[in-house]
C-alpha cells in the first residue's frame, strides 16, 4: 500500500482542512504510511503583491510567518486520530501549486490527497490549486468530495 502520503492543508480552510484529515485518518490505518501534512504560505512577493526590491526590509523576511503557520498547522491536526509516529509536518513558503508538487517529488510520495474546493465555492469541480495538482503531478492523486 501507500509509503508516503503528502496531505497538503489550506490552514485558512479549517471545515475543509477537516474534512480531509478525517478521509486520511482511515487511508492511514493501512500499512501505516508517512502523513506530511504541507501547508503553503506565500512568500513576500506574493503576500504584498509588488516586486522584492519593493517591499520594506522588515517584511522581506518569512521567518516569522513560517512559524505561526505551522503552529497553525500543528493546532488543525491536534485531534486527529492518526499516530504521532506516522505524522510530518511541514511549511512551504511560495505558490501553493508548486511547493505541493516540489514536495511531493522531494518525498517521493506515492499519494497526494486533497480536497477539491472550498464548499461554499460550488460552481467549481476543482479549485485552481487541486486541478494544476491533478494536471501535473507524477503520482496518484486523492481529491476528496
Ligand atoms: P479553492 O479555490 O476552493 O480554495 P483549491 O484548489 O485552492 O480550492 O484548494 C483545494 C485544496 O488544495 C485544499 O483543500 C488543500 O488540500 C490544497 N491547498 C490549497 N491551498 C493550499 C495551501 N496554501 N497550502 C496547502 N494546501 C493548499
Amino acid at each position: 500500500m501507500y509509503k508516503k502520503i503528502l496531505v497538503p492543508i489550506d490552514i485558512l480552510e479549517d471545515e475543509l482542512s477537516q474534512e480531509l484529515i478525517t478521509h486520511i485518518e482511515q487511508i492511514a490505518q493501512v500499512g501505516k504510511p508517512e502523513i506530511h501534512f504541507l501547508t503553503v504560505i506565500p512568500n513576500a512577493e506574493l503576500f504584498f503583491g509588488i516586486e522584492f526590491a519593493a517591499i520594506p526590509e522588515k517584511f522581506k523576511d518569512s521567518s516569522e510567518r513560517t512559524r505561526l503557520a505551522f503552529i497553525a498547522l500543528q493546532d488543525m491536526i491536534k485531534d486527529t486520530k492518526i499516530p504521532d509516529e506516522q505524522i510530518v509536518c511541514n511549511v512551504g513558503v511560495g505558490n501553493a501549486k508548486d511547493e505541493i508538487l516540489e514536495y511531493a517529488r522531494q518525498i517521493d510520495a506515492d499519494l497526494i490527497a486533497i480536497a477539491s474546493h472550498r464548499p461554499n465555492v460550488s460552481s467549481y469541480l476543482l479549485g485552481s490549486t487541486a486541478s494544476s495538482i491533478v494536471r501535473h503531478a507524477k503520482m496518484s492523486v486523492l481529491v476528496i468530495r
